[in-house]
């Protein structure tokens, strides 16, 4: 048998409930789609770059859209920030004396 490919995830936000804004709805499901198939670092840094655009959504709404919880996106930022240093699976990066400040660089 193959593995079952990981579920993507509902949207929940409050446009893609009631459906009222087409746009909206295929471009929070290609999101899920896209996240249903990377790893777990590259989801939240994923969904890290896009708490970054100007227009930005909220940590609570990029929660309510892709389902990771909002310390996992801003933990994500945090690694971007840092220019996302290698990340060993199981292993934990310790919390030195402070972060580097964020770039606040646009990537278009
Ligand atoms: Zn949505």
């Amino acid at each position: 048998m193959t593995p079952e490919p990981v579920a993507v995830h509902q949207c929940g936000c409050l446009v893609c409930q009631a459906s009222t804004d087409p746009a909206i709805v295929r471009q929070h499901a290609g999101i899920n789609l896209l996240l249903s198939r990377l790893t777990e670092p590259q989801r939240r840094w994923y969904v890290a770059s896009l708490s970054q655009g100007p227009h930005a959504p909220s940590d609570r709404q990029l929660a309510r859209i892709t389902g990771l919880h909002p310390e996992t996106i801003r933990r994500g930022r945090a690694e971007l920030a840092a220019g996302l240093p290698d990340l060993a699976a199981g292993r934990q990066r310790q919390p030195g004396g402070g972060r580097p400040a964020a770039e606040k660089k646009i990537r278009p």
